[in-house]
């Protein structure tokens, strides 16, 4: 089993980040860190460099820091990414979030940021990890993301935190990969996106730390409960259960899909 996607240099994991990781190398078979600002690149490849063959990073500016990110600095980002390209595995999380950012004009820089990541991706022949968020009152952001994604004509696509069924049949179409984490355990349209979307194009993830499942599938902020990458064994629970599969089978294709997709 793989967690696709977790941020393990996040401060939560400050006291004990070496014990969890432990605990995931006794229990899955690799974890994919994704570092989505300048100032935590050090510290992921210092995990990637201490846990060779286990730990595996992707590297982008997250769009909802899009404001605290100076030209220099991003500047800075990418020329490290380069130089690091045989330490990365993916260019992400990239891409929308209108959730965060209300203004046009901080949108209007999101897509341009998500389409430098997108001709980094190119040049660095890495496949892309998308995150899109839409605002509450529509689902603009998600449509943006996909719209660019196909003008660009991008094939490697992980959409992390997918949750919308609207483009659920064009995203599958396009031959994008989908990866679910624990808002499945209480999500009905995340149960019917599972339900159908083959397994051939699910991937598991937590985004941990945040996500952590209290009582009753209540989702829980980090600082009440973080959650952890060995969290993904409740997601092939769930998508076992849902797609009447043993968990085994569950298990063994959506590792398959994630080194496939990643190329680990
Ligand atoms: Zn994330």
């Amino acid at each position: 089993m793989i967690d696709t996607h977790c941020h393990l240099e996040q401060p939560n994991y400050d006291n004990d980040r070496d014990k969890v990781i432990e605990q995931c190398k006794r229990n899955l078979d690799a974890v994919i860190s994704s570092c989505a600002y300048p100032k935590d690149f050090d510290l992921t490849v210092r995990l990637v460099k201490d846990y060779p063959n286990f730990v595996f990073a992707t590297m982008s500016i997250h769009p909802k820091y899009i404001k605290y990110v100076s030209e220099q600095e991003k500047e800075d980002y990418v020329k490290i990414i380069k130089k690091n390209r045989e330490r990365i595995l993916a260019i992400g999380e990239t891409g929308t979030d209108y959730w965060w950012i209300k203004e046009n004009e901080w949108r209007d820089k999101q897509r341009k940021l998500f389409i430098e990541m997108i001709n980094l991706a190119n040049e660095l022949n890495l496949p892309l990890v998308i995150h899109s968020r839409n605002a509450r009152e529509s689902t603009k952001a998600l449509e943006d993301t996909i719209t660019i994604l196909e003008r660009y004509d991008v094939n490697r696509v992980q959409m992390h935190m997918y949750n919308s069924r609207m483009q659920l049949q064009r995203v599958l179409k396009n031959g994008w990969m989908i990866s679910i984490n624990t808002l499945l355990l209480r999500s009905k349209g995340l149960n019917k996106i599972v339900r159908d979307s083959p397994l051939e194009q699910l991937m598991l993830e937590t985004d941990a730390p945040w996500l952590a499942v209290g009582e009753n599938g209540v989702i829980k902020r980090p600082n009440e409960k973080r959650n952890l990458p060995i969290a993904v064994k409740l997601v092939a629970q769930k998508i076992a259960q849902i797609k009447k599969l043993p968990l085994e089978q569950v298990d063994k294709a959506t590792t398959e899909n994630a080194k496939r997709f990643f190329n680990i």
